[in-house]
């Protein structure tokens, strides 16, 4: 049986008529589906977000970012200063001087500002409603569950975790606190990307029949001692990394959960350098009814893309995820969609989401089922032989 007829007990049939009947807003995905959502807004995101008006902002929902590095303030510092719903309000490091430093540029008060000591005190702390881990993988875990303990909701960057053991404590803690758990999953909310969700699921130029997609780039010695090169803080290589955005959208142009999965690691080019993770990786995962998603994942090649061919057309984006400059087309000609601000648009949307007791289009449940993809991965190289999924 087709698991599209079958999923989590709704049908894809019953799932379109209630977003036509304009039901799709109050839909919560069932609690442990995990699954890509359909479109449900008319048609983009960011249309919806135009939309909607901006809350005073000491109505706004606070948000602490934990581990202050090139991502959060390279690119959520600077989104949350133009978000509708949620505002930057608290901040977690290691490090003083990053203290003193982006609590002066952000105007974030001493009382608002923690160190991994005193992180559990933010608990008492009503200006912080959201706390958002940004550190590195392995760390996801053990700050995400302490946030839940602390009564807060939580966003946590991807990969989710570095173990199904993990991802699925996770969502369990946050399950017990009564806090909402979602991932870093910014592409959700990226018109290219929810376009590709639409003509993949909603099967605009039929089935689709192939897939094929890659993240890569390069590192090289001055890299050396990056945490993304330990597998104990990594969890892996490019796979956790960045092979990711290409799993994950697989998925969501399929809506479906692969069957099972093959893959490879072909020899390394640079053995020193990746000595504890792999340094490049190939899988094809296998969907119901037989779709093949092939899949490219390195830290010594360069690819950003994904492909989708369907049985009467297909659709490209490439460069695919990155935070701007995405470009795509169909078999008709390029997509006519505006890039925007993934985070400012992914924030607001989760903050959303707690304001209104909704369930996040991209919550914990996904990562879980994406940490199990990942590790399924792994296995399948490791061993060489398929590896079936038992969702
Ligand atoms: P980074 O190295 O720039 O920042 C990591 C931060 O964690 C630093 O501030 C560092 O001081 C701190 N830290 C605390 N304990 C540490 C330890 N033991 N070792 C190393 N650093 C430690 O990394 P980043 O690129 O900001 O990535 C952080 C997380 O965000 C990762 O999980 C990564 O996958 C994710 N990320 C997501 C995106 C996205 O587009 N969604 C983009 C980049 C990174």
């Amino acid at each position: 049986m087709s698991n599209k007829n079958n999923r989590d007990g709704y049908s894809r049939k019953e799932f379109l008529k209630r977003v036509s009947l304009g039901m799709g807003a109050a839909f919560t995905w069932p609690g442990m589906s995990g699954f890509p959502s359909l479109q449900q807004d008319n048609p983009y995101y960011y249309q919806k977000w135009e939309q909607m008006d901006e809350l005073p902002g000491d109505k706004k929902l606070g948000i602490a970012l934990v581990g202050l590095g090139g991502y959060a303030m390279g690119q959520l510092a600077p989104a949350l200063q133009e978000t509708k719903l949620c505002k930057l309000s608290g901040l977690v490091t290691g490090t003083p001087s990053k203290e003193e430093k982006y609590g002066q540029q952000y105007n974030i008060p001493d009382s608002n500002i923690y160190n991994y000591e005193t992180y559990d005190q933010i608990a008492e702390n009503d200006d912080i409603d959201i706390i958002y881990v940004v550190l590195p993988n392995s760390m996801h875990a053990e700050y995400s569950i302490r946030a839940a303990e602390a009564g807060k909701h939580v966003i946590c960057e991807k990969p989710m975790a570095t173990s199904v053991k993990d991802a699925q404590a996770m969502v369990d803690a946050c399950n017990k606190a009564g806090v909402k758990l979602s991932v870093g999953y910014r592409l959700h909310f990226e018109p290219h990307h929810q376009e590709v969700m639409r003509l993949g699921q909603n099967e605009v130029y039929g089935p689709v029949q192939e897939i094929n997609g890659g993240f890569g780039f390069t590192m090289g010695p001055e890299d050396a001692d990056a945490w993304r090169l330990d597998k104990e803080l990594a969890g892996g290589g490019p796979l956790m990394d960045v092979g990711i955005y290409a799993i994950q959208a697989s998925l969501y142009t399929m809506g479906e959960r692969p069957v099972s999965v093959v893959a490879e690691t072909p020899k390394k080019t640079k053995p020193k350098l990746f000595d504890e993770v792999e340094e490049t990786i190939h899988w094809t995962l296998e969907f119901p009814g037989g779709v093949k998603a092939k899949g490219e994942s390195s830290y010594a090649e360069f690819y950003n893309y994904h492909d989708a061919k369907a049985a009467d057309g297909s659709f490209h984006i490439e460069p695919a995820y990155g935070y701007g400059g995405i470009k795509s087309r169909t078999h008709k000609g390029p997509m006519d969609l505006p890039n925007v601000n993934q985070q400012k648009l992914q924030m607001d949307a989760f903050a959303d989401c707690v304001l209104n007791n909704r369930q996040s289009r991209v919550p914990g449940e996904m990562g879980l089922r994406d940490t199990k993809i990942l590790y399924a991965i792994y296995e399948a190289a490791e061993t060489g032989k398929r590896v079936e999924f038992d969702w």
